[in-house]
C-alpha cells in the first residue's frame, strides 16, 4: 500500500462522520420548531374555541336582560289596562302587551338554543384545554430529548473534531493539501475503484491505469474528476 493511503482512508473516515454529525445537528433545531409551532397551533385552538364559548355567554346575558326588559313592560302595560278610559285605547295596549309576550317568547327560545349551543362550547373548550395540556406536556418532553441529543452530538462532534486535527498531523502537507482542496471542490475526495471505474464520477480506467490502481502501491488521480484513487481489496 503507497504510503498514506491508510492515513488518508481515515481522516476521510473522521470527516465524513463529523459531516454526519453536522447534518444530524442542524435538522434539530428544526424539529424544536416544528414542535412549538403544533404547540401554537394548540394554543390557537384552544383561544378560538374560549373566545367563541365568550361569545354565546355575551350572546345569551343580552337577551336575557331583553326578557327582564319585555317583563318589566308588559307588567307596566298590564298596569296602565286598568287607567284607560276608550276602547281603542284599551285595544292598542292590550296589542302592544301581546307583542311584548310574543317578543319574549321568542326570546325565551332563543336563550334556550344559547344555552345548547354554550353547552357544545364549554365541551370543546375543555377538549381544546385538555388537547393543549397534552401538547405542552409532549413538546417539553421532546424538546427536553432533542436538546440533550444535540448535547451530546456537540460533545461528540468536539471529540472528532480532536481526532481529526491529530490525523491529519499525521499526513504529509502535500498530501493533505490536496486531500483538502479535493475535499472543497468534489465533497469526497478519495474513492474506490468499482468495476473498472471510478466511483467517484464513473469515468472507466484504461486496462494500464487499472491494473497499477489494483496494486496500490502508487498513488492515481483520475483523470476525469483528479480524485484519489484506490483499490479496496
Ligand atoms: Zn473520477
Amino acid at each position: 500500500m503507497w504510503n498514506g493511503l491508510d492515513k488518508l482512508l481515515e481522516l476521510q473516515k473522521l470527516d465524513q462522520a463529523i459531516a454526519r454529525l453536522e447534518a444530524e445537528g442542524r435538522a434539530i433545531p428544526q424539529e424544536i420548531q416544528t414542535l412549538e409551532s403544533r404547540l401554537s397551533e394548540a394554543r390557537a385552538g384552544l383561544n378560538e374555541a374560549k373566545a367563541k364559548a365568550d361569545q354565546i355567554q355575551k350572546e345569551r346575558r343580552a337577551k336575557e336582560r331583553g326578557l327582564d326588559e319585555a317583563t318589566t313592560n308588559i307588567k307596566k302595560k298590564q298596569a296602565r289596562l286598568f287607567e284607560i278610559k276608550t276602547n281603542e285605547e284599551y285595544s292598542a295596549v292590550l296589542r302592544e302587551i301581546e307583542m311584548l309576550k310574543e317578543k319574549y317568547s321568542k326570546l325565551e327560545e332563543e336563550i334556550l338554543e344559547l344555552l345548547e349551543r354554550g353547552d357544545v362550547a364549554a365541551k370543546t373548550v375543555a377538549d381544546a384545554e385538555k388537547g393543549f395540556k397534552e401538547a405542552e406536556a409532549l413538546c417539553q418532553k421532546e424538546r427536553a430529548e432533542k436538546e440533550a441529543q444535540l448535547a451530546r452530538l456537540r460533545q461528540e462532534m468536539a471529540n472528532l473534531q480532536e481526532a481529526r486535527k491529530g490525523q491529519a498531523s499525521r499526513l504529509d502537507t502535500d498530501l493533505l493539501r490536496q486531500y483538502t482542496r479535493l475535499r472543497k471542490s468534489r465533497g469526497v475526495a478519495v474513492v474506490v475503484v468499482k468495476d473498472g471505474s471510478c466511483s467517484g464520477c464513473g469515468i472507466a480506467l484504461t486496462p494500464q491505469t487499472y491494473t497499477e490502481v489494483r496494486r496500490n502501491d502508487t498513488m492515481f488521480t483520475c483523470s476525469s474528476c483528479n480524485r484519489i484513487l484506490y483499490f479496496a481489496g
